[in-house]
């Protein structure tokens, strides 16, 4: 289970969520067996959702990250409730890239560096709200910085970072977002992002046994940080029979028809955690009649 804090300076100037998301992003390279590179692409986009899904003030509300990149993994999709509850997955999941110049995972070259990151939040009823910007770097936490800066006007620092072992499983995943609230003094900003160069990377802190907890008191110090909420979100995937039946009427009436003549059993995989749900011919026939 995941851990997410959410702490706010003294003054009531500056917010900052952090999340240990080691767990979820584990759980997104087991669903989708993706590559080294492409479990930090990911892992990345799903921090960052849980961070932002938080930040929705109702029940039923949703966001859905989308990175349309040039690069070979295609788009990778992460959406979060707002209780930080994550899930997603990628278009290409493998992608054999060499380590970037700084040794790294070459998370931009999997992305891309040119393309859009689309943002929608859901608000249960009515039109949902998207906002789109393009990629700055391709490295997720800047597109993301990028995405507030020019579409909701927020000030805002964000760190983003997945640890993989050479075994591809995830040794430690998570990042903060601090925002500056309304009313704030924009010099808040540069102070903000001082302290936060001086803090070591935040796998680095996770894997030597820090919490979200103590990453969010680092970044606001010296700001007389208090927290203010937690929560354990998890990957979690809300799919149902029902929702892939709802899925299955809207491709029409002669499709179903083709589908139930052609394929003794149809099986439709969920994108999101590739549970499988089977339908006999029969079946087919009776969504055809429901519209
Ligand atoms: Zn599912």
């Amino acid at each position: 289970m995941g851990k997410l804090i959410h702490a706010i300076s003294g003054d009531g100037s500056v917010s900052c969520l952090a999340v240990d998301s080691t767990d979820m992003v584990a759980q997104a390279e087991q669903i989708h067996v993706t590559s080294a590179t492409v479990t930090a692409a990911l892992g990345r986009l799903l921090t960052a959702a849980s961070l932002m899904g938080v930040r929705l003030k109702g029940e039923k509300d949703s966001v859905t990250l989308r990175l349309s990149g040039d690069g070979p993994a295609g788009a990778v999709i992460a959406v979060s409730d707002s209780l930080g509850n994550v899930r997603g997955y990628v278009e290409n999941p493998v992608v054999e890239i060499p380590l970037n110049r700084y040794g790294k995972l070459d998370v931009a070259g999997a992305v891309g560096r040119q393309g859009s990151l689309y943002v929608m939040r859901d608000f249960g009823a009515g039109e949902p709200y998207i906002g789109q910007t393009p990629i700055v770097s391709g490295e997720i936490a800047e597109d993301i910085t990028h995405y507030f800066a020019a579409s909701e006007q927020i000030p805002t620092v964000c760190a983003l970072g997945v640890l993989v072992n050479t075994d591809l499983t995830v040794i430690s995943a998570g990042g903060f977002l601090l925002q500056l609230l309304p009313g704030a003094d924009e010099d808040v900003i540069a102070q903000v992002e001082q302290t936060v160069a001086r803090i070591p990377h935040v796998t680095k802190l996770l894997s030597a046994g820090r919490s979200a907890r103590d990453i969010a008191l680092m970044a606001l110090e010296g700001f007389a940080p208090r927290i203010i909420g937690e929560s354990q979100p998890e990957y979690r995937c809300d799919c149902s029979r029902e929702r892939v039946e709802r899925a299955l009427i809207s491709i029409g009436r002669g499709e179903l028809r083709q589908m139930a003549e052609e394929q003794p059993v149809t099986e439709v995989d969920c994108h999101f955690c590739s549970k499988k749900y089977r339908f006999a011919p029969q079946e087919l026939l009776r969504l055809a009649e429901v519209n």
